[in-house]
């Protein structure tokens, strides 16, 4: 079944009176060569049958389709379930594949990967829903699960933030908590027209290879991403004004700030993650 033949599409969501759903960011692809590419690139360089994949919103299945060429097993989690008899139609070639019908940010995905993994080593590839791309990401660098690698398909804008470079205008509190698991680099770029419908923005795919060890060492990294967090809420004052917000007051955190080795006229983009480590370390 060709899921980017529009004629198959319109056929398919006609005969199951589907429409598409806003609120769950549903922009369906249909560029025949974004799924390939993005199959390709979440393979974690294992033979193929020996991983499994874990994607998040198969959507009609396009994407899931190609997944299942590659990969020993495929796990995917859709919330809508008016798309739960389509899929059952797209995918019944496709025996590898497992459709959960659930929502990624409340499932136990340790449990759905024990359950349906095999004990495979695991990537996570997937059209991330717009509206949740942070949260979805966070929860599974936060998890500690350990996946191979994210490979992801999210709007160009959150794309750029998620990849910055220290010291950018792009660069916030995201980036460097994703800095903190894994190195994030933007692979290539997807026009709005591949999308049915086709969004307001552009796209890019990109990929998250986990970092076995993290880039810094640090006491409490709960405090660490508080600290950063607090200091790119209000990333145009000062260390000393910003991290007020993490709840400190200013001598506490002037003291800190020098015996750490840091300017207290420097702002949140001017640190770099070991530096952030350091004043929380200090602050510990
Ligand atoms: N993979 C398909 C494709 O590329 O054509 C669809 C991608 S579409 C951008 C996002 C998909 O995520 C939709 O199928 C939507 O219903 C699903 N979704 C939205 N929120 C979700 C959630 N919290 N948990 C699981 N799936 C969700």
């Amino acid at each position: 079944m060709n899921l980017t033949d529009m004629s198959v599409i319109r056929e398919v969501l006609t005969r199951h009176g589907f429409s598409f759903s806003k609120a769950l960011g549903q922009n369906f692809l249909i560029n025949p060569s974004v799924c390939p590419r993005m199959a390709e690139a979440c393979h974690p360089g294992l033979a193929d049958g020996s991983f499994a994949v874990l994607e998040i919103g198969p959507g009609l299945g396009v994407l899931t389709r190609e997944l299942s060429r590659v990969a020993a097993k495929v796990i995917s989690v859709e919330l809508d379930d008016r798309l739960l008899p389509v899929l059952e139609e797209t995918l019944a070639d496709c025996p590898n594949v497992t459709v959960v019908h659930g929502d990624i940010l409340k499932l136990d995905v340790s449990a759905l990967l024990r359950e349906h993994a095999d004990g495979l080593p695991v990537v996570v590839c997937a059209n991330l829903p717009y509206y949740i791309t942070s949260p979805i990401l966070m929860g599974l660098l936060e998890s500690r699960l350990p996946f191979e690698c994210i490979t992801v398909l999210v709007q160009k804008e959150a794309a750029q933030r998620l990849c910055a470079r220290p010291g950018t205008r792009e660069c916030g509190a995201v980036t460097l908590a994703v800095q903190y698991y894994a190195e994030a680099e933007i692979l290539f770029s997807v026009s709005r027209g591949s999308f049915m419908p086709a969004p307001n923005v552009d796209s890019s795919v990109i990929r998250l290879p986990l970092r076995r060890e993290p880039p810094c060492q640090v006491t409490s990294e709960a405090l660490l991403f508080r600290l950063i967090r607090a200091a790119f809420g209000q990333r145009r004052k000062t260390l000393p004004n910003s991290l007020g917000a993490a709840g400190y007051d200013k001598p506490t955190l002037l003291a800190a700030l020098e015996k750490a080795g840091i300017s207290p006229t420097a702002r949140a983009e001017e640190l770099t993650l070991p530096q952030f480590a350091a004043l929380a370390d200090t602050l510990q």
